[in-house]
């Protein structure tokens, strides 16, 4: 055996264990159980051309290698992205802490408090900095959250605003052009008519519904809005500022002056540049739009016994949710990066964040005042971070290249430079020598040996209102009491580092520590995503290399891997596939068939391209029903854009009719979209181009082993067939995509850069063989568990050899009659120590469970043995007595080891229900949390304990 093999790692049962699982389940091998669960028509012939599979050793020396030739020069570039300093204690404690990377989207929230606790701390930062009152729990980048806001304002136009079809929203030219094209891409579709142009000269006679600011500009000028927005505010036009959030430590908030939303960054908060991501941006709003924000905002509520707890507030709200009557499609964010962001200023508080915030501004003065006496003009009367000079970028533009700088040139005569937290006395120095020797002046003739205290800030716009004043940001200072803050916390989830998460369609596999390791490699960290792409060699390759093999993955012709989440991949998709139709005239389009268990980002999405969503009904056995679709294809056969399906179905099917379905759609003159989040029952074995798709988006955080980080980071790389590749999106500052690119999906070119390292890695540590065996590992442990379940739990849908896909649905719908709720089996599950699987998705009452090639056949048979004992629990409880184990689930340590216990059945039964569970118990820090009190009473920031209880 070859124990250097990372398969061997990566894939849970053991070589011992094949033949008692094959045999457990009535197969005599894989490829057998694989004959019985895949149509053979689909089954690919030839095997993926990739490199061999390499060691974790090998591929660490590989991907140092490729390290080495990204040049990490002193980049001044700015444009929303700037070099910070990552504190060691946050990088050593989170980063790198599969308790923090692991976890899940924090849906079951008594498993969940600690993140949920660090995503509060994160939404209370953001709103104290932008005076806003409310903020969510992160979003993808700033541009998608200025689209988001585009979007809001949008929707909550007034009533004669929407009579009168006001659809026109002014974009500052100050607006940072990644921003710009977002913008571009998603007023389009919408009907939404942009208007750029100075603000100064802003026509408020004009029926505008909104306006977006940037704050300070692209050209780092601060100006001050108030007058502006006091002005649109009277005409009812809403306001939207993008920020930078550490500016706001220096300038008054935008909430104080009347803005409606707030976005922005906090990459600057402690997150390398990462090539262009993953960072979380920030969207904060006014109350009275709670309805309508974006993405996931974490509240307080109380538990069973009135303790504080969090959880998702507004869950009904969620905007997916909604299905074809959402406004925005956000599911994955961007939870670490914002779980990171925030825990940097519980680190820095109030204070520290002043200092760093006080010396960016020095150096940035001081810069401004070396090259004035050199005799450059400076342009940027007022600004914080950012000056631009007149100067020729011809002549400094190969000095600074030289001593490895770079500037930001906007055009042949001005260069702009953003200094940052990182940048020293002795930097501000070296650029003032740049520009000494273009100017033919001695080098060194202006020599700092400190920062000057610059204040260039009018008066009018410096901050004069506090941040940051709870305590949670004023306790956490030294590095010992934050490392036990996080340990504090971290305690409080259960992630994948305690347990099997069988998250049914979130395939939570094993994300391992080789393929996390280059993460924290500054060659990989301090790249900005606007560098000249000669200085970006070893991410050129690193990326250039993923696309291929995601290409060859997934048989198609080309990959882009802008979108940062799935949700975003969808939307690619179906802008791609609008672009293709238009480039053939066929305008009129915009119908797109999406079966009724598609997931709720798939309407959203569809929406949000400008298309009209038509559901098709399913069988009875759960498959999409083909007349129906037929009947439906054939009725809108001139409009028919696409049709989104998920392969195998949301149901945990390989449906044997797709090849038929995907040919309906092609008669009729649409394209076929197919959501890949169930690639892990793909790969190697099948694969989108055979079964006749012509798009594809990867969710690389399920199949591909991003960690899923408590809700994000994701990578939604789309894969697109032959006539859709000259339409891949591209970026306004470094081109990417097709020679008919459409506008960007995401903010940086090639989206969340540094995730994509994950993805690399974990192809080419498995190589061919090691994804096909990981497939088909994953279809023999979901197997193995609906076997092993049978006789206690029923499976609702199989396949037509009675076989699951790599993911099964069970249903609970029958124990009503005994009053239990599938939530009461997902609550009872944590007093088991294990997180439960996806709850209600596809079909209401039931769980869909998706254990994946990393669980072991001994974590399997826990997982099941839990199950099985909870189902002769729900035997002994009826609805005439609802004081019983299931409906008090979960069990906290405080109420099992109180003095008082008057349950029905004993301490032991509450919480150490079967033998192994003593071992290894986890704790749930609160009893079940009372969502509808939350919702009701919605606190979205850390208030005061004594404010919410009197509440
Ligand atoms: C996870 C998922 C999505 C959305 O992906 P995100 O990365 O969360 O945006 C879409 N469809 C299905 C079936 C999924 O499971």
């Amino acid at each position: 055996m070859n124990t250097d093999s990372f398969a061997l790692r990566h894939i849970g049962p053991r070589e011992k264990d094949l033949s008692k699982m094959l045999k457990a389940i009535n197969a005599s091998s894989l490829d057998q159980l694989i004959m019985e669960t895949i149509p053979h028509e689909i089954l690919i012939k030839n095997k993926l051309e990739l490199d061999e599979a390499m060691s974790e050793q090998e591929y660490l020396e590989h991907i140092g290698g490729l390290a080495a030739k990204n040049k990490v020069f002193d980049t001044y570039i700015g444009l929303g992205y700037h070099e910070a300093y990552l504190p060691a204690v946050i990088q050593r404690n989170i980063l790198e802490n599969p308790g923090w990377y692991t976890a899940y989207t924090p849906y079951q929230a008594e498993i969940a408090q600690g993140r949920l606790e660090a995503l509060l701390n994160f939404q209370t930062m953001v709103s104290d900095l932008t005076g806003m009152e409310l903020a969510n729990a992160s979003l993808l980048d700033e541009a998608t959250a200025a689209a988001e806001a585009m979007s809001l304002l949008f929707a909550v136009r007034d009533r004669d605003q929407k009579k009168n079809d006001v659809v026109k929203f002014f974009v500052s030219e100050e607006i940072l052009p990644q921003t710009l094209s977002l913008l571009e891409t998603r007023s389009k579709p919408l009907g939404i008519e942009l208007v750029t142009g100075d603000h100064r000269d802003f026509d408020f006679a004009t029926d505008f519904f909104g306006a977006i600011l940037q704050y300070p500009g692209k050209s780092g000028k601060i100006y001050n809005y108030a007058d502006f927005i006091r002005q649109a505010n009277e005409r009812n036009i809403k306001i939207a500022v993008a920020a930078d959030i550490l500016s706001l430590i220096k300038l008054e908030s935008p909430g104080s002056i009347g803005a409606d939303v707030v976005v922005g960054t906090t990459q600057r908060f402690g997150i390398p540049l990462g090539y262009g991501g993953p960072h979380a941006a920030y969207f904060a709003t006014r109350e009275e739009y709670k309805r309508h924000i974006p993405g996931r905002i974490i509240g307080v509520t109380k538990d069973m016994n009135g303790n504080r707890a969090l959880r998702m507030a507004l869950q009904t709200r969620e905007q997916h949710i909604k299905r074809d009557k959402a406004t925005s499609n956000i599911c994955t964010a961007q939870v670490l990066l914002a779980v990171m962001a925030g825990m940097y200023a519980v680190y820095h508080g109030p204070e520290g964040l002043t200092y760093i915030a006080n010396k960016v501004h020095n150096a940035a003065a001081t810069l401004a005042d070396g090259l004035e006496r050199l005799g450059i003009y400076q342009l940027n009367e007022h600004y914080f971070d950012t000056i631009a000079v007149k100067a020729d970028s011809k002549k400094v533009r190969p000095i600074a290249e030289a001593s490895m700088v770079n500037f930001f040139y906007p055009d042949a005569e001005t260069i702009q430079i953003s200094v940052n937290e990182t940048t020293s006395i002795s930097q501000v120095n070296n650029i003032i020598n740049i520009f000494a020797e273009a100017v033919g002046k001695e080098k060194d003739s202006i020599r700092y040996t400190e920062m000057i205290t610059g204040n260039v800030i009018p008066s009018e716009v410096i901050r004069s209102t506090a941040f940051l004043e709870n305590e949670v940001f004023n306790s956490y200072h030294s590095e010992t009491e934050l490392m036990r803050y996080i340990k504090k916390l971290e305690r409080r989830d259960l992630a994948l580092n305690h347990s099997m998460i069988s998250l049914g369609s979130c395939t939570m596999k094993l994300n391992a520590a080789a393929e996390m390791l280059p993460l924290s490699d500054s060659r990989w960290g301090n790249i900005h995503p606007f560098a000249p792409v000669e200085q970006a060699e070893g991410y050129q390759l690193m990326l250039k290399k993923l696309e291929d093999q995601l290409t060859e993955i997934t048989g198609f012709a080309g990959t882009s891997l802008q979108p940062n989440s799935g949700a975003q991949g969808e939307y690619a998709g179906l802008m791609v596939i609008k672009a293709y139709h238009e480039s053939r005239g066929d305008h009129h389009r915009n119908i797109c068939l999406i079966p009724s268990s598609a997931h709720g980002t798939n309407p959203a999405s569809a929406v949000m391209a400008g298309m009209k969503v038509v559901v098709t009904k399913a069988t009875e056995e759960g498959n999409i029903d083909v007349e129906d679709l037929r009947a439906k294809a054939e009725e809108h056969k001139d409009q028919l854009a696409a049709l989104m399906v998920t392969y195998p179905s949301t149901h945990g099917v390989y449906e044997s009719a797709i090849v038929e379905i995907t040919g309906i759609i092609h008669e009729n003159g649409g394209q076929v979209y197919m959501d890949g989040a169930n690639m892990n029952a793909q790969v190697a074995l099948t694969n989108p181009g055979a079964i006749g798709a012509d798009v594809c988006h990867l969710n690389l955080h399920k199949t591909f082993a991003i960690p899923h980080g408590g809700g994000g980071p994701g990578v939604g790389p789309i894969c697109v067939a032959e006539q859709l590749v000259p339409f891949l999106p591209t970026n306004p500052v470094i081109p990417t995509g097709g020679n008919k690119a459409i506008t960007a999906i995401s903010a940086a070119p090639w989206g969340s850069a540094l995730a994509c390292l994950i993805s690399y890695g974990y192809i080419c540590m498995l190589g061919e063989k090691g994804l096909k065996r990981s497939t088909q590992y994953a279809i023999l442990n979901a197997n193995y568990i609906k076997d092993r379940l049978h006789g206690h739990f029923e499976v609702l849908y199989t396949g037509e050899q009675g076989r699951a896909a790599h993911e099964m649905i069970i249903d609970c719908r029958p124990f009503k009659e005994n009053g239990i709720e599938v939530v009461d089996i997902a609550k009872r599950l944590m007093d088991y120590g294990f997180h439960a699987p996806t709850v209600s998705f596809p079909v209401a009452g039931t769980m869909m469970i998706e254990p994946t090639e990393s669980e072991s056949m001994e974590e399997l048979d826990r997982f099941c043995d839990a199950l099985i004992s909870i189902r002769k629990e729900i035997d002994q409880v009826s609805t005439a007595d609802p004081n019983n184990v299931l409906k008090n689930a979960p069990h906290t340590q405080e109420m099992v080891t109180s003095d008082n216990w008057d349950l029905p059945y004993s301490r032991k039964t509450a919480a150490f229900p079967l033998e192994y569970i003593s071992e290894n118990k986890f704790w749930p820090s609160v009893r079940r949390v009372d969502d509808a009190y939350g919702d009701r009473n919605l606190i979205c920031t850390c208030e005061p304990i004594e404010s919410f209880m009197e509440a």
